[in-house]
C-alpha cells in the first residue's frame, strides 16, 4: 500500500514506510510479513488462554471504538493489520495502543498472578 505522498508512488518496489517507520510517517497497514507475525502471536495467545470469546456485547463495543478510531481501514487495524471483526470477539486481545483492554489477562499475565507455592522444608 502506497499513499499519495509517497516519494516511490511511481516505482513498483514495496512502500518503504512498511520496513521503516524512520522513512515515511504516513499511516500504513503493517507489511505482510508483519501482518503475518501479529496474527500467528495473536493465535497463540488466544489459543494458550483457552480461546476465551468475548460477548456479543463486548464484542461490539470494542468494534465501535475501532469505527471511531482514525487508525481503522475497512475493518481491518493500520497498526496491527488484525482483521477486527476476528479481534474483537477474541477476549484475551487488546487494542495495540490501549482504546481497548484484554476481557481476561494473557497467559504472561496468568502466569505472574499464578500464586507461589511455597518451599518445602
Ligand atoms: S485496534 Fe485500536 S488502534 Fe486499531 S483500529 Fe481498533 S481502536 Fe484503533
Amino acid at each position: 500500500m502506497k499513499c499519495s505522498t509517497c516519494p516511490l508512488l511511481t516505482e513498483g518496489r514495496s512502500c518503504p514506510g512498511e520496513q521503516s517507520k524512520f522513512v515515511c510517517s504516513q499511516s500504513h497497514q503493517p507489511g505482510l510479513i508483519a501482518q503475518l507475525r501479529s496474527f500467528a502471536t495473536a493465535v497463540v495467545h488466544h489459543v494458550a488462554a483457552g480461546r476465551p470469546q468475548a460477548s456479543q456485547a463486548q464484542r461490539e463495543a470494542r468494534l465501535a471504538v475501532c469505527a471511531a478510531c482514525p487508525e481503522y481501514d475497512e475493518g481491518r487495524c493500520r497498526l496491527c493489520g488484525c482483521f477486527l471483526a476476528t479481534k474483537a470477539g477474541w477476549a484475551d486481545q487488546e487494542c495495540p495502543v490501549g482504546k481497548w483492554m484484554a476481557i481476561v489477562p494473557m497467559p504472561a499475565e496468568r502466569l505472574r498472578e499464578a500464586p507461589v507455592e511455597p518451599a518445602l522444608a
